[in-house]
């Protein structure tokens, strides 16, 4: 996909959730009111219920008598009403409400202008009832009294968002899965195309990589066709060693990517053996030595382990030296000066060797340290292409020291070369 048309998909996708979220939080918002609004009108509905009956008890001559009191009631009001009425009308609302599924969460009171009349012991709660959205002139049972009947709830929000909490659960559960996923999408997607970009510079530089040595091979090998040159012994000796020295370059080349490919596959298995630690660096060392040399510098070999013999594989130990070996003379050439260090070291409790490679090298500024171990990976250097590489030689470094139980790290900054160092747990 081309990046102009992922980053409109992306841009388009993002605008759409954003509008996703956005129509969902109205939703929501929306289903709360109408919740709220419905809870209103089954209180009203309660409310209304309990002062017809209250008025039918007033209205229903055998029954008054023993609810209301009817010579006080003009002079005192509480006096209006009968032990028996209080009663009657805990027991009226408790059935109204608990039809409309409104359960003991609030407070109620039959009050006047003066305080609360019904029931006593919420008389210290006159302002809650009397300012609460839940009242009902109850002026058909005493038509000069001022009489109200009230009800207050004490988390009225609480009890509608309940009502509503598992669809809002749900919602914030299927908007969460949304973004989560849209967001892995494009990090993935992101992850592959970097990928993919670094996968094609690795085709170039191999092909870069390849053409010089076979077309040295191809003309010293034509060379070697001509009469003039088959007859010079000291001609066909330099052709002959050109077409070796290419060829071994080559072969090292394909060695390393099928080093690669077959980490790929999963097809890495380690041969542990015991290997002399000291001998196994020094020959290693050496061969780096005579490469630092031509370049005019060196390779200086340090061991201080105790530790005389190592439980490794032989080859994939000798290639991880090696790799770091020649990074440190390509990196750090002309006049490389390089050391290579091995000491005993403990790492959560566990022995093993610590080697380490250090050079005078450019070193490497932290923005790229964290990088530099990835596959395909190189720190770009613009258009210079002078030091050649396929970016696969930490990575494989990485990949053996931890198929080791171990781990490889860098210190590095600009200017003051670099030293890589890797672990290998003792077995
Ligand atoms: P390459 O084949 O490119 O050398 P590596 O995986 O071995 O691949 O190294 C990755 C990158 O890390 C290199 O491209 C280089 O920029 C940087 N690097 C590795 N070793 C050194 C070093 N000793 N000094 C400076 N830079 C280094």
């Amino acid at each position: 996909m081309r990046p102009l048309t992922f980053r409109l998909i992306a841009i388009i996708t993002s605008l759409a959730l954003i509008g996703v979220i956005f129509t969902q939080s109205f939703w929501v918002k929306n289903a709360i009111k109408h919740q709220e609004e419905q809870f209103n009108a089954k209180v009203k509905i309660a409310l209304k219920t309990v002062a017809n009956q209250l008025f039918d008890l007033k209205s229903d001559s055998l029954q008054r008598e023993a609810y209301y009191c009817q010579e006080t009631c003009t002079l005192n009001i509480s006096g209006m009403f009968t032990p028996k009425f209080a009663v009657a009308l805990d027991s009226l609302i408790c059935v109204e409400f608990n039809c409309m599924g409104l359960h003991k969460e609030y407070i109620y009171g039959l009050y006047n202008e003066k305080g609360i009349i019904l029931p006593e012991q919420n008389a210290g709660n006159f302002e809650l009832i009397k300012n609460s959205r839940h009242n009902i002139s109850l002026s058909c049972i005493h038509r000069s009294g001022g009489l109200h009947l009230g009800v207050y709830f004490y988390n009225q929000r609480g009890i509608v968002m309940r009502q509503l909490a598992g669809w809002i659960v749900l919602s914030v559960i299927f908007t969460l899965t949304v973004i989560i996923s849209y967001t892995l999408t494009v990090l993935s997607f992101l992850r592959q195309k970097k990928l993919s970009e670094m996968k094609s510079d690795f085709v170039s530089n191999m092909t870069h990589e390849f053409k010089t040595p076979i077309s040295t091979i191809s003309l010293a090998s034509e060379m070697l066709t001509k009469p003039q040159v088959v007859n010079d012994a000291d001609k066909v000796k330099k052709y002959a060693a050109m077409i070796y020295n290419e060829n071994t370059r080559l072969k090292n080349q394909v060695e390393h990517v099928l080093q690669v490919t077959a980490f790929e596959e999963q097809r890495i298995t380690l041969n542990y053996e015991s290997l002399d630690l000291f001998e196994a660096l020094k020959m290693v060392g050496d061969v780096f030595d005579l490469y630092a040399r031509e370049s005019g510098g060196k390779v200086v070999f340090d061991n201080q382990a105790t530790v005389k013999k190592i439980y490794t594989d032989k080859i994939h130990f000798t290639n991880v030296v090696s790799n770091l070996l020649e990074n440190a003379v390509k990196y750090a050439s002309p006049s490389p000066v390089i050391r290579l260090e091995a000491r005993d070291h403990t790492f959560r409790g566990g022995n093993g060797v610590l080697i380490s490679v250090s050079d005078n090298g450019p070193g490497i500024s932290p923005e790229y340290q964290r990088h530099i171990f990835k596959k395909f990976y190189r720190i770009p250097t613009g258009n210079r292409h002078d030091v050649k590489g396929f970016g696969l030689g930490l990575y494989y470094v990485k990949t053996i020291a931890a198929l080791h139980g171990g781990w490889v790290q860098i210190n590095s900054q600009p200017g003051k070369g670099s030293r890589f160092s890797v672990f290998f747990p003792e077995k």
